[in-house]
């Protein structure tokens, strides 16, 4: 296969360990090198003059381009099949460097009810400050969105499956309506990666990522992504991010993400199959009241699960009888499942949404939008499914 070229197409995870990257061109190295450095040296003045006027290829200084973070860029771009990528220094930074690009007063912004804790503060809290609406509506019925479009919209943004609560958006469907309105659709892909669900393959404009989760993968790191169209990617880099932000991601994070991605579809694989079986065990036993999880005959959207995702994920949502004050003795019991925010690491976490990452909603916005106090959210990890689910049952167990 030739690794410049996605021409023959080749497997996911070939692509995740190859693409973009000739060993020739780096004295054989196997494993891409690392470009630490802040600046880069110009052959002379006029050189440095055409590189900086866009005549010259050329890196000039880490905020605006540099190879390593390039080669993520190049390759993530690949995976979810777009055109470019840009890495930011966080999930936050990239979703924040891509709408301060494209933002302006007046502008209205249609989500979902449901969103990660720091994206609906950034959205409420933030923007609504400089004169841009946000409006949360229902989407996962597209009717919806065909009744509150308009032409103040300028984006359509979701997360699929939600963080916390696993609610799934159609993604063609947002796609077609958005399109049909002017409005650009932005799909958070945190949760499914590019292994279970290309957004931009079924007409999505951009797809952001909180890098931090299943694609750096080890839990070492915070990063974001931002994919697109070029034209689009470019204004992002010399707007959102270079003036408006400054999101820049380090090139030794960008080699930690480039070392997770050769595993990405091996550990989303365990991940599947561990959530699958944890789903399961949670679904059947009295001590829990609600799973939510798209691999379970019960989930409410088991049919969009099937047709935009290639397996469910390895997030579950679940709800333990004796609502908050149920879950968090259960919760304070587990010695091998970790309590912790963040996910797709390889432990397994557990954590409290209405207490953690979604805090920053108050307890009336929390009712509103769908994330209920007792709530409890699973990362599912990669050890052996027995010891997890021995570890989930003796601290449902005690009662
Ligand atoms: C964690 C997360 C973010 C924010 O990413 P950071 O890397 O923590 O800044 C955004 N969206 C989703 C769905 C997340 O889970």
């Amino acid at each position: 296969m030739s690794r410049q070229s996605n021409n023959p197409p080749s497997g996911i995870a070939t692509r995740a360990i190859h693409f973009g990257y000739d060993p020739q061109k780096e004295h054989g190295a196997l494993v891409p090198p690392l470009h630490l450095t802040s600046t880069f040296t110009f052959e002379s003045v006029e050189a440095g003059g055409e590189i900086f006027a866009g005549e010259r290829e050329g890196f000039i200084y880490s905020r605006t381009g540099n190879p390593t973070n390039d080669l993520l860029e190049r390759r993530i771009a690949n995976l979810e099949g777009a055109e470019g990528a840009i890495a930011n220094a966080s999930g936050m930074g990239a979703i924040s460097s891509l709408l301060w690009t494209f933002l302006e007063p007046g502008d209205e912004i249609i989500t979902d009810l449901t969103l990660y804790g720091c994206t609906f503060s950034l959205f409420n809290h933030g923007f609504t400050r400089f004169g841009i609406t946000v409006t949360h509506i229902d989407l996962t019925d597209p009717a919806n969105l065909e009744a509150a479009i308009s032409s103040k919209t300028k984006f359509v943004y979701f997360e699929t499956p939600a963080n916390p609560n696993m609610r799934l958006v159609d993604i063609a469907a947002m796609v077609r309506i958005a399109h049909g309105a002017g409005a650009r659709v932005i799909v958070d892909n945190t949760y499914a990666t590019p292994v279970l669900t290309r957004p931009i393959e079924r007409g999505a404009d951009f797809v952001v990522h909180s890098a931090t989760k299943y694609l750096g993968g080890h839990g070492d790191l915070l990063a974001g992504i931002i994919a697109g169209r070029m034209e689009d990617m470019d204004a992002v880099r010399s707007v959102g991010l270079k003036d408006m932000t400054g999101s820049v991601i380090s090139p030794f994070n960008s080699m930690l993400i480039l070392r997770g991605l050769k595993t990405l579809e091996l550990r989303m694989e365990r991940h599947c199959a561990n959530a699958q079986k944890i789903a399961e065990m949670l679904d059947a036993h009295p001590g829990v009241e609600t799973v939510y999880y798209p691999g379970l005959a019960t989930f409410s959207q088991k049919e969009l699960a099937q047709c935009q995702m290639a397996a469910p994920g390895g997030m579950i949502a679940f709800e333990a009888r004796g609502g908050f004050a149920g879950g968090a003795r259960m919760m304070n019991r587990l010695q091998l499942v970790q309590r912790a925010v963040s996910l797709g690491d390889a432990e397994t976490l557990i954590q409290h949404p209405a207490g953690m990452t979604h805090a920053t909603y108050s307890p009336e916005e929390r009712e509103a939008h769908g994330i209920s106090d007792g709530l409890i959210r699973i990362s599912a990890g990669l050890e052996n499914i027995d010891d997890i689910l021995f570890d989930l049952e003796q601290a449902l167990a005690s009662g």
